[in-house]
């Protein structure tokens, strides 16, 4: 039998070049009722939206699979520097509305489908998120391909297609239950799959000392049980400028060999879960936020991803330069999204050296210098360790390679600080004791020629906690890189009535340029834009609140205040506080103290990791309370609570734009920098938070008026611990005890004794790490200055006017922008206008 995927013989050469496709509402309609009617076989009869939908989705895609191709083209003509961004996470969402923004055809393809009798917002709904990510790490790797495709950077994004994306969280008596998330189930589009670039990744085995055929001795990596890494590729167009960049997905499979020896033997089902335990790796997301995983698969997972998105990029160094490295690092460079991608780092020295025969130092010389690292949290829970046994055992040829680097870089070490034996221990990339342990964010930093942190606080603790020693032996590695999110989908997308607005008041600048905004500022006073800036606000506030009585059954009044919490739940970032300021309204309404409040809707959402079981009994704890609140005639006017399930992508596009509070109430030092904060901003919600992460690059930028700051600083809570009682602060706080009071009493939890006490225990804790006791009073009080700057309409609009028109910086397009002038340093490349 012939392979599928070899050249024929006669050549073809014209045959890849087709006319254009049409971007006309006439083309459009032809093409979708061609992929409806033949392509999905359907007719009048059919009554699946889905196949409406993937019509639609199919028409979009063609478009975009056409300048993928061109792009491409126009990169490997131009043989330009490349950036690649791996990534164990992109966090996608829907594809449709974006491809549509940034293919500049909405208009006509809502014409066509209107023409059809079809409603362009009904056939939007069908498409599943690609939940391909647990949160801001994820969201932002998929913002940040965004932004490089609309600023024509040639950067690729590598990741891992999994088969089960986040779970989906459904609410049973007020707990969390995990779905799986069976994405491609109705398939998928938006992808194109690349046999014929498959890799081979090897696993397991032992090395040896062997004679090669040309008589030298080298080590080689055998007896291995090789996994197959088929490509998928997901086109990222950037905004109406032609050039459409690519997201590589592995999936894994079966080797051929592998099935064969089994099969041969007879053993059909032991051959059958070979090639189970093959595909195992890229089945499912782990779904840990800012936690560490541990498990060998998760190990696993990150090679996979590294060796095939290395092989892949050296197979296609090596089809254009033959097997000369000189100039390699000159026109490559990866972005390593955390530590999770980190065993790159030891994999290209393997690829390198064993694959391509390069002389350690030369292969050291390029690694080092087209390396870069992002670090993401400061919680050492996050911090990722691998015993060096597990390491041993899945990969031993790595592990051989990650001694060697520790070996000359402790060597570095010690001639910097002779004698310094314990700082040697500390900055070592193996951490001894009962057992070994490999320190991935030390080989980051050893194999990196930039380290950085995503937001200014945060790459200061960086400097001076984390990675003291490491910033004293390379200061000129260390830098900061402020998140950002992409106005495409946070704002143009997700809010056209406000986007509409702004446009016509300022032109449409902005959507490629978002410190065009600030031309909004001079308006915030002026009272006819201020009519129509809160007359778009209560369009976006209606639309949640549908989606909330839908979704929940609770009924928001969209005359309230919005007041939003929407994140991972974690102790870090404080859901808790919010839920005691919500028991303290209800006390408070409850004693007949409702003049000065304004009425409010409260909304939290987000999912907690399966295992973490504080997180969960929180979510239990919001979901009570709010049936206590809800249910009470005396709280109806005053105060709603909901805690809206599911939290993704595609609910935060409805959510952000309807926002009045933002919710960043972390306890400082603890957020790395926050992107849900940014979108909120952006679309004219005011913040409420803690001088953490980039909340305090957004006070800068809109002023202590325009921000509800409280709480301790990093400072303030690192020299509290120690002395820290929160028993003494409560005994002292007359509303804290009476919230205080209300819990103990059950008062939430009436039919469920004892359920809450792990979190009164927590919080009431002189060791409680988050201090959320510490920040209660200052929180009360920047509570209370919200409500009465919302009750002053005029006021809260100039406010929100100022928030959106200072958000420029939060950009990701600014973002890339920096690093690539500061790390990457590509040079910008607009496709071909035909080929
Ligand atoms: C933006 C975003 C996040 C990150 O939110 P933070 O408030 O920064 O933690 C998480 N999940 C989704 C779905 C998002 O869109």
């Amino acid at each position: 039998m012939t392979p599928r995927y070899t050249a024929i013989t006669t050549p073809l050469p014209e045959l890849y070049q087709t006319s254009k496709l049409g971007m006309n509402t006439l083309a459009l309609t032809e093409d979708f009722k061609r992929y409806f009617g033949i392509y999905l076989g359907q007719d009048k009869g059919c009554a699946s939206g889905h196949y409406l939908y993937s019509a639609m989705a199919h028409t979009l895609r063609d478009r975009l699979f056409e300048r993928m191709k061109n792009t491409k083209h126009t990169y490997a003509e131009s043989k330009c520097k490349q950036a690649y961004y791996l990534s164990m996470e992109f966090l996608m969402g829907r594809a449709t509305g974006n491809a549509a923004l940034n293919l500049g055809i909405e208009e006509p393809l809502k014409k066509a489908l209107v023409n059809l009798g079809l409603e362009y917002e009904e056939l939007a709904e069908f498409e599943h998120d690609a939940g391909l990510g647990n949160g801001g790490l994820g969201r932002l790797a998929a913002c940040f391909i965004d932004s490089c495709a609309t600023l024509q950077l040639p950067v690729t994004g590598y990741g891992l297609r999994y088969e089960y994306g986040m779970f989906q969280q459904k609410i049973e008596n007020g707990r969390q239950q995990e779905m799986p998330d069976h994405w491609l189930r109705d398939g998928n589009p938006w992808e194109l799959e690349r046999p014929e670039f498959t890799q081979r990744v090897k696993f397991g085995g032992h090395t040896e000392l062997r004679r090669n055929t040309s008589g030298q001795m080298e080590i080689q990596w055998v007896d291995t049980n090789d996994v197959l890494a088929v490509p998928y590729d997901l086109p990222i167009p950037g905004y109406q400028n032609g050039t459409v960049n690519r997201l590589r997905l592995w999936k894994a499979a079966a080797t051929d060999e592998f099935n064969l020896e089994d099969f041969n033997a007879g053993s059909y089902t032991e051959a059958v879960a070979a090639k189970n335990e093959a595909e195992n790796i890229s089945m499912v997301l782990y779904p840990n936020d800012a936690s560490e995983n541990g498990k060998e698969l998760r190990l696993r997972q990150q090679y996979f991803l590294a060796s095939a998105s290395l092989q892949d990029i050296l197979d296609y160094w090596v089809n254009t330069h033959g097997e000369d490295f000189e100039n390699f690092a000159d026109k490559n460079v990866f972005q390593l999204n955390d530590t999770h991608p980190t065993v790159a780092v030891a994999e290209l020295m393997r690829l390198l050296m064993d694959e391509h025969q390069l002389g350690w130092d030369k292969a050291w010389k390029i690694t080092s210098t087209t390396m870069a690292y992002t670090n993401h949290t400061l919680l050492p829970e996050a911090l990722e360790r691998w015993p060096a046994n597990l390491f041993g055992r899945l990969l031993p040829r790595i592990l051989e390679i990650i001694y060697e680097i520790n070996a000359r870089f402790l060597r570095e070490v010690a001639n910097h600080w002779p004698g310094d034996k314990e700082r040697l221990a500390r900055m070592s990339i193996i951490e001894e004791g009962a057992q070994q342990q490999v320190r991935m964010a030390h080989l980051a930093i050893v194999g990196s020629f930039s380290v950085n942190g995503v937001a200014a606080l945060h790459s200061e603790l960086l400097k001076k906690g984390l990675f003291e020693d490491f910033y004293q032996l390379w200061p000129e590695k260390f830098n900061n890189k402020t998140n950002g999110v992409t106005q495409r989908r946070w704002m143009a997308w997700c809010n056209p009535v406000l986007s509409k607005l702004i446009t016509e008041t300022i032109g449409d600048k902005w959507i490629t340029r978002l410190s065009e905004l600030q031309n909004l500022a001079p308006l915030a006073h002026d009272k006819d834009f201020q009519k129509s800036w809160h007359e778009a606000k209560f369009e976006n506030k209606k639309r949640l609140a549908a989606l909330v009585e839908k979704d929940c059954g609770v009924t928001f009044n969209p005359e309230a205040m919005f007041d939003i919490q929407v994140k991972r739940i974690h102790e870090y970032k404080r859901q808790l506080l919010n839920v005691l300021h919500v028991i303290h309204l209800y006390d408070q309404i409850k004693r007949g103290h409702t003049e000065g409040l304004p009425k409010r809707c409260v909304l939290f959402g987000g999912k907690a990791a399966p295992g973490y079981l504080m997180a969960k009994q929180i979510i239990k704890l919001i979901n009570n309370v709010a049936e206590v609140v809800n249910n009470d005639p005396d709280a109806n006017d005053w105060l709603k609570v909901v805690f809206f399930p599911n939290y993704q992508v595609s609910v935060m596009e409805v959510i952000c734009p309807a926002a009045d509070l933002s919710e960043q109430i972390s306890t400082a030092g603890k957020e790395a920098s926050g992107t849900g904060n940014m979108k909120f901003m952006m679309n004219g919600a005011i913040t409420i938070g803690t001088l953490d992460g980039a909340n305090i690059e957004i006070r800068e930028e809109v002023g202590d008026d325009n921000f509800f700051l409280f709480g301790l600083s990093e400072e303030e809570v690192a020299e509290k611990r120690g002395s820290y009682n929160p028993q003494a602060i409560i005994e002292n706080d007359a509303d804290l005890k009476r919230v205080v009071d209300l819990l103990k009493g059950g008062h939430f939890n009436q039919f469920e004794p004892g359920c809450f006490d792990n979190i009164i225990h927590a919080f009431t804790s002189p060791h409680d790490p988050w201090m959320t006791v510490a920040d209660f009073r200052s929180y009360i009080d920047a509570q209370h200055l919200a409500g009465q700057a919302y009750l002053d309409k005029e006021r809260w609009t100039s406010m929100s006017i100022i928030n959106a028109a200072q958000s420029g910086k939060f950009s990701t397009d600014r973002t890339m922008d920096e690093y690539n002038q500061d790390i990457w340093k590509l040079e910008k490349i607009a496709p071909h206008p035909d080929s």
